[in-house]
């Protein structure tokens, strides 16, 4: 039997973390867990450090006071404890990690995925900022370093699966890009539609934080679930599908599935539709990053093939989901457009998390900080980290100016 291959998992404390946890706990043997990240939550952290002892725990919020005590704490165990994202790179490019899950939210989680490309490891991505904000440089430098970028998100995880009925090719990955194009028609993503799906057009403005975290398939963080209200979500996965599968926006489509079973396909150029199916649950898509190419038994919940089901699919309504476009927009033009229509996403979703915005105002200021944006067409990470600055500072001028 091989030796178990070391993982680590960035937000271990988070709605993936979590079930990346338990993929882990039911697959001894396979995998050992090197490290977990948290940023706070250290309650939390604490106990999943007793009940899944990795090696490593690192907290990345260093100004945090509890965090510095956390880590003073060193019981008799032989869990290292630390604290700051530096430790975390550093243990992230050093032996004792083979796979890396990147399950932090946002642009915070771009450093760390970063560090596991250049470093030539698997990298298990569930944060699609990463790809979003600096998606050309990440795979240039898993090109150069042979790393493997294995989708976690549901709908890539579906799509990197369709993918295998293409032609004679070895792998996935985006060095075949020219002959993928070849075979495939398009991909469609499904997107559930979200929690305000069948509300009228005129009531949208006035969804509450309630409404729009009560997603009717998944149960996710509160920011990708605030996005999947929007369909920012879609958007900055159409950026994600872009990067990822080699393709360019005309060959990207969404339509709405509502029962979120059909994770997302591939139209063949021979008019074949291949489709991975699932009831919705995480843990499929972080199990085969880590186990591919492999499929092993999983814990998560399977088809009922006894049972009657329906499954329905139909158009996006633009005037519903005018975030969407942006993601096509952004696929198009590339450059520093994925770090500014990102930034301003997580700081718009920010304000409406603290009442200070409405719903429908995160697509209108994302689109108006786009449109008004420096955009570079080949741009460094200094650049796209400045740019993701500015555009923050101006989705809080907005708020200002409407105050
Ligand atoms: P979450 O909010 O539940 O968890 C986020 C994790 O990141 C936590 O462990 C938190 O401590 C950590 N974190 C937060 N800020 C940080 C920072 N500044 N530095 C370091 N760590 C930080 O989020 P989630 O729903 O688990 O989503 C995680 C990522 O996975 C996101 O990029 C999301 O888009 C993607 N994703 C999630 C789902 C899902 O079902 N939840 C599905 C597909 C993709
Ligand atoms: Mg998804």
């Amino acid at each position: 039997m091989s030796k178990p291959r070391k993982v680590a998992i960035l937000g271990s404390t988070g709605s993936i973390g979590r079930s990346a946890l338990e993929v882990l706990k039911s697959h001894r043997g396979q995998f050992e867990l090197a490290c977990i990240s948290c940023h706070q939550q250290l309650e939390l952290f604490e106990k999943q450090c007793h009940e899944h002892r990795p090696k490593l725990a690192v907290v990345t919020d260093a100004s945090n006071p509890q965090a510095q005590q956390w880590v003073s704490n060193a019981g008799s165990d032989a869990m290292r404890r630390a604290c700051g994202t530096d430790e975390l790179i550093r243990a992230i490019l050093g032996p004792e990690i083979d796979i890396v899950v990147a399950a932090i939210v946002g642009v915070a989680g771009l450093e760390t995925s970063l560090a596991a490309v250049e470093s030539g490891k698997r990298l298990a991505l569930a944060n699609k900022e990463s790809l979003v904000v600096a998606g050309e440089l990440l795979l240039n430098i898993a090109k150069k370093s042979g790393a493997e970028i294995i989708p976690v998100d549901s709908e890539h995880s579906a799509i990197f699966q369709a993918l295998q009925c293409k032609g004679q090719s070895e792998s996935n990955t985006r060095q075949d890009d020219s002959q993928l194009n070849e075979q495939v028609e398009k991909i469609i993503l499904t997107a559930s539609g979200g929690p305000l799906r069948d509300w009228p057009l005129e009531e949208l403005e006035k969804a509450t934080i309630q409404d729009a975290l009560a997603h009717p398939t998944w149960s996710m963080g509160r920011k990708i679930t605030v996005d999947s209200a929007t369909m920012m979500n879609k958007a900055l996965e159409v950026i994600e599908a872009h990067w990822l599968f080699g393709l360019p926006a005309e060959q990207i489509q969404v339509v709405i599935h509502p029962q979120s079973v059909i994770h997302s396909m591939v139209e063949y150029r021979d008019g074949s539709v291949i489709a991975q199916l699932s009831p919705p649950d995480m843990k499929l898509p972080i199990q085969y990053a880590l186990t591919y190419p492999a499929r092993t038994t999983a814990t998560s919940k399977r088809m009922d093939w006894s049972q009657s089901q329906s499954l329905s699919w139909y158009p996006v309504d633009p005037a519903r989901y005018p975030a969407l476009e942006l993601g096509f927009e952004v696929a198009r033009r590339g450059g520093t457009c994925g770090a500014v229509l990102n930034a301003a996403n997580e700081a718009a979703v920010e304000l409406f998390l603290q009442s200070k915005i409405r719903l429908t105002d995160i697509a209108k200021v994302c689109r108006s900080v786009l449109q008004h944006h420096d955009f570079a067409t080949n741009p460094s990470l200094a650049e796209l980290l400045r740019q993701d600055r500015w555009a923050r500072d101006e989705v809080m001028r907005w708020n200002q100016s409407l105050c």
